[in-house]
């Protein structure tokens, strides 16, 4: 019996073999046996999804750098309240609300989408709970609080789009 091999060309950018009958690669979808056009159209998409990756790191980044400054601002205040108060308790709570934003923006790097999203709820909740307690807090700092709800959404949305591929 003699052996038959049949020699499939590779596909030219991920040396996935391919049979002469199918237009595109079964790995990366490059149009190996389609024209010249296609295969332009294939990498002018793998640019543009380049580019959006990029983009979406660079709003993930920000994201994360917002929970480090949020996790920094509550313990700064703490302190300054603390010596001017003597206040014990409140100090507690804003280490533990320093501390939790220091987690998630540390999470964010390995799962970015579950740790921004928890670190605007989180945010939220919280101005919620001083909002219960105390209305005219809302309103105070109110364009800070849209920039960091701002760059956090921006963040969950990035992360969710990211995480889709
Ligand atoms: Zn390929």
């Amino acid at each position: 019996m003699e052996e038959i091999t049949i020699q499939h060309p590779l596909c030219s950018q991920c040396s996935t073999e391919i049979t002469s009958e199918t237009k595109f690669c079964t790995h990366c979808g490059f149009p190996e046996n389609g024209d010249e056009k296609e295969k332009a159209v294939f990498h002018a998409k793998k640019a543009m999804k380049k580019n959006q990756t990029i983009d979406d790191h660079k709003k993930i980044n920000s994201a994360r750098n917002t929970l480090y400054w949020i996790a920094g601002i509550n313990l700064v205040f703490g302190f300054i309240y603390f010596f001017t108060s003597q206040d014990v308790a409140s100090l507690i709570v804003q280490i533990i609300v320093g501390a939790i934003y220091l987690v998630l923006a540390y999470w964010s790097q390995k799962k970015p989408f579950a740790a921004i999203l928890s670190g605007l709820l989180f945010y939220l909740t919280m101005i919620a709970i001083l909002a219960i307690a105390e209305p005219a807090t809302i309103f105070s700092g109110i364009i800070f609080k849209v920039i960091i709800i701002a760059f956090l959404v921006k963040g969950v949305y990035s992360a969710s789009q990211n995480s889709k591929e």
